[in-house]
């Protein structure tokens, strides 16, 4: 007989798609939740969460529950997962499959979207093939009918990563690896401390069993020393190698030794790397105090970065979007990012390539591994390598080839600028070039440069920049000012420097001076080398890339700052912050953040502000409140640039709130102003001014040999390095200029993230914003 709760056929009725977490729990799988709960509701389907992973699929009854709006309120700023995670055995085996598949019948779920590391999408891809048979199963075996079974015939399952250790292939990262390194670098940068004023060694001990992610990024972002991972082992006689290094780092000025070993790491004979053997090396061979610090658990836990609240939301929507749209025929998809870009790739062939480098490193061919992992992570290699090891004599360019490299920062400071001047220093000690700072931006050079040898431009030692990779601010000092100011007094500093090429660091000012000195290529020579934008700017409005480094921190701190606000009301639970945001004329840091946090509205300078969206978004706000009834914990957000409105301030839009309130809720205001700009830099950040720097290091050597007249013919001599879609590419600064720049608003004529707004009310429940005409 079969069970009397099976539903009707679906005709007639919602479409219901079910979400679970799975494996490992990792930051941003309840973003992810939400995501998926909130689009299915828009899309006027019903969302059921299934608690504790296959567990709760295979147990069934409770452990399936539909999941409303209001359920997932709050979740995205929690870390771990809200619905349970677990291992379960019985799934592994064809009768838990089995009973699986007649519980989701029975709830009438026939779209599952899984959340979890390769083992938990390769479940989900084997539940998929067995699909059918399990349906055909439960029929013979009278469990259900085959009336009952027919309207369930396609199974669609969408692949959603949810792993600390970004070891899925075809993905840049997978949801909570990026938390889990910051987790990683706040150990890291306080080990860093100690290790300095006792000149320690210190050898940490990090996640990633399979995968060096997780190892290789923390060495990028805080400049240790040695890293360890499976895909890349060291060589035989790595012990002596190491010694060499450390002894002439130490001779150098260098005053600790960081090294960060996975904890999977192993030899070229496949033998397995420990911290104890590191340490002997160092300790006993090398006579230095070291101590080993095993990170463990914490690296899984805590708040969800930024990054990973976004890429959970907006890969939750996606996946929902993947569902509807999927045919019987459509193979079952994984949401992947790629650099800036959303993307569905095969599940199966994701599962597939991530298996293969575990026998491509099981085979010994660690080149084959390092290509199948993600094309950032073998690049990041190469960058760690050339700008950690000094004095590598294979590294060193031939005396003719070397070149003075001048160095600026231009504009505000912003999280990332350190890492990428120390990364291009250390790229270019490595290489044999000099690199030379150029103080204080501009004007610094413009005011001071007769007064040397303690003047604005000056050669970096590697010690100089040694420490910088974690520190905020700008360590060669920046400013607005431009060359504009005295043309004749830069090209002079140039030529009595002898600067061969130039590496700018900075924001929207930053394109404007590089714009100046191009044009003026025609009346000084001086100009004619090649030059190179390494865009770093929390507004992220740097015309010729979609990424600008310090963004990420600022989304960071943003969030901090909202999420502390949102928690102080937790006990009237009834108020909204109105908070401004920076970003000059783009509204990119307000929409993101809008993403990350979950806010209400977000006001941009692109859409402007008026009465009658601000009278829909109070409306919005009541019934929210009225919905509400006391369940949610915290207080909302709405989100307004700094340049949203020349009328409507935070202030004002915060008193009509509370008017409109009429006690039943209030407002509070806040500019949290330069605190945006953040204290330490993100590890995105850090690790992303690493590989801009060294792109940016490359693409100037490129230009070694040539002449000025042809180096001035050339228009990729001045361009800006940037992540464009799924792409990293320099352009060309004439056509970036002509083509893709809105000077007067200060930023980029296309705005890839205008598309986000879209997601961020939905996700909100925000009515369809209006345009101010
Ligand atoms: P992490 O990256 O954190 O290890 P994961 O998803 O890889 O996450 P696993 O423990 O490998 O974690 O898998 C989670 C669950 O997925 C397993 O407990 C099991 O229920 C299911 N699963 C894994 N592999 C398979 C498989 N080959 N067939 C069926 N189910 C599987």
């Amino acid at each position: 007989m079969a069970p009397t709760n099976v539903p009707a056929p679906l005709e007639g009725k919602k479409r219901r798609i079910g979400v679970m977490t799975s494996g490992g729990d990792a930051p941003g799988m309840n973003g992810a939740v939400r995501a998926v709960v909130r689009m299915a509701i828009h899309n006027n389907c019903e969302a059921f969460a299934i608690y504790e992973g296959y567990d709760g699929l295979v147990k069934g009854g409770d452990m399936i529950k539909e999941m409303h709006w209001e359920d997932v309120r709050g979740f995205l700023s929690e870390g771990g997962t809200l619905i349970g995670t677990a291992r379960c055995m019985e799934f592994m085996q064809r009768d838990g499959r089995r009973t699986a598949a007649k519980n989701m019948i029975i709830k009438g779920i026939d779209a599952l979207i899984i959340c979890g590391g390769d083992g938990s999408l390769t479940g989900a891809d084997r539940f998929r093939d067995e699909w059918p048979s399990l349906l055909e199963e439960l029929i013979e075996r009278k469990e259900l009918t085959k009336e009952q079974v027919d309207p369930f015939r396609h199974l669609n399952i969408v692949g959603l990563v949810g792993s600390i250790d970004n070891d899925l292939s075809m993905t840049d990262a997978t949801i909570g690896c990026y938390t889990s390194l910051a987790r990683i670098c706040e150990a890291i940068d306080s080990v860093d401390t100690t290790a300095v004023s006792h000149q320690r060694a210190f050898v940490i001990e990090v996640m990633g069993r399979h995968c060096g992610w997780l190892a290789l990024s923390a060495g990028v972002a805080t400049g240790a020393d040695f890293v360890f991972t499976p895909e890349n082992p060291p060589h035989p006689g790595w012990e002596k190698e190491m010694l060499k290094q450390v002894k002439k780092q130490r001779e150098m000025g260098k005053r600790k030794t960081i090294v960060v070993v996975a904890e999977g790491a192993i030899d070229r004979d496949l033998k397995k790397v420990t911290c104890e053997q590191v340490k002997d090396v160092l300790a006993k061979d090398g006579g230095l105090d070291t101590r080993i610090t095993t990170l463990g658990h914490v690296q899984r836990g805590g708040t969800p970065s930024a990054y990973d609240r976004m890429l959970a939301t907006l890969q939750g929507a996606e996946a929902v979007k993947a569902v509807l749209e999927a045919t019987p025929e459509t193979p079952s998809p994984v949401i992947c990012i790629q650099e800036n870009k959303i993307v569905r790739r095969s599940l199966l062939e994701a599962v597939a390539q991530t298996k293969e480098v575990a026998v491509a490193i099981e085979n010994k061919d660690f080149e084959r591994a390092m290509q199948l992992r993600d094309t950032e992570f073998a690049e990041q290699y190469k960058s760690y390598h050339i700008t950690t090891a000094a004095n590598l004599p294979e590294l060193l360019l031939p005396e003719e080839k070397r070149m003075r490299v001048g160095i600026i920062h231009v504009g505000a400071p912003a999280g990332g600028m350190n890492a990428a001047t120390r990364a291009a220093v250390a790229y270019c000690i490595a290489r044999g070039h000099t690199p030379v700072a150029l103080h204080n931006g501009f004007p610094g050079i413009i005011r001071h440069h007769s007064d040397e040898p303690v003047g604005a431009v000056r050669d970096i030692k590697w010690i100089d920049a040694e420490t910088w990779a974690s520190k905020g601010g700008s360590e060669i000092g920046t400013n607005r000012g431009l060359p504009s100011e005295d043309l004749e007094t830069c090209a002079f500093v140039f030529k009595k420097y002898n600067i061969q090429s130039l590496f700018v660091v900075g924001g929207f000012e930053a394109f404007t001076a590089v714009s100046e000195l191009r044009k003026a290529r025609e009346h000084y020579k001086a100009f004619k080398i090649p030059i190179v934008i390494v865009p770093a700017t929390i507004s992220n409005n740097v015309p010729g890339t979609e990424y600008s480094i310090g963004s990420d921190t600022c989304l960071n701190a943003l969030i901090q700052y909202a999420d502390a606000c949102r928690q102080s009301a937790s006990a009237s639970r009834r108020r909204v912050f109105v908070i401004e945001t920076q970003g000059g004329e783009s509204g990119y840091i307000a929409t993101v953040a809008g993403l990350s946090i979950g806010a209400l509205a977000v006001y941009t300078p692109e859409d402007g502000i008026n009465l009658k969206m601000l009278d829909r978004d109070i409306d919005h706000l009541a019934d929210v409140f009225r919905k509400d009834k006391g369940i949610s914990r915290s207080g909302k957000v709405i989100l307004v640039n700094e340049k949203a409105s020349k009328t409507y301030s935070v202030q004002t839009i915060a008193q009509m709130i509370a008017e409109a309130g009429k006690g039943k809720f209030e407002s509070r205001h806040g500019v949290p102003g330069h605190f945006q700009q953040g204290t330490t830099p993100s590890p995105m950040d850090r690790v992303r001014a690493v590989r801009f720097a060294t792109k940016a290091m490359q693409h100037l050597e490129e230009f070694i040999g040539q002449n000025m007249d042809e180096i001035d013919d050339d228009p990729m001599s001045v361009s800006v390095v940037g992540i464009k879609g799924s792409k990293l590419l320099f352009s060309p600064m004439e056509q970036v200029e002509k083509k893709e720049t809105e000077w007067h608003r200060r930023r980029p004529k296309h705005e890839f993230w205008m598309a986000l707004k879209e997601t961020v009310d939905t996700l909100s429940g925000r009515p369809q914003a209006t345009k101010n005409p």
